[in-house]
């Protein structure tokens, strides 16, 4: 595969198929959990959930696996294996699409004031 299937964009990027609001769970989770063992001088039990979860988030990390993306709509690809011209997430790249997107919603509300 190294054309996105929707639009047929040829640049695509891969990252980690690891949504972040888990990962902020994890460590909202994390730190109330311990601040209550902390008031309670349970300095063990603060860092053993601490670091367990640090481990666990680690973990999940290793765990997930990879996904595709595509620049332009964002088309997420999970059966397909990254291969080597499968580059991480690159911003120069994301900005140059997002300012042509910009660029076509304005061509396109001129179109429409015209036709109005
Ligand atoms: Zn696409």
């Amino acid at each position: 595969m190294h054309t996105c299937a929707i639009c047929g964009n040829s640049e695509l990027y891969k990252k980690k198929d690891f949504p972040h609001w888990l990962g902020l769970t994890i460590l909202t989770v994390a730190c109330l959990g311990s601040i209550i063992p902390y008031w309670l001088y349970h300095q063990w039990l603060t860092w053993a959930i601490l670091i367990g979860s640090a481990a666990f988030d680690g973990l999940l990390y290793l765990w997930v696996g990879d996904v595709v993306v595509c620049y332009r709509c964002q088309a997420h690809y999970r059966s397909m294996a990254p291969s080597g011209q499968h580059k991480p997430f690159e911003l120069g790249i994301a900005e140059r699409y997002r300012q042509e997107k910009v660029r076509r919603e304005e061509l396109q509300s001129q179109r429409r004031e015209k036709r109005e």
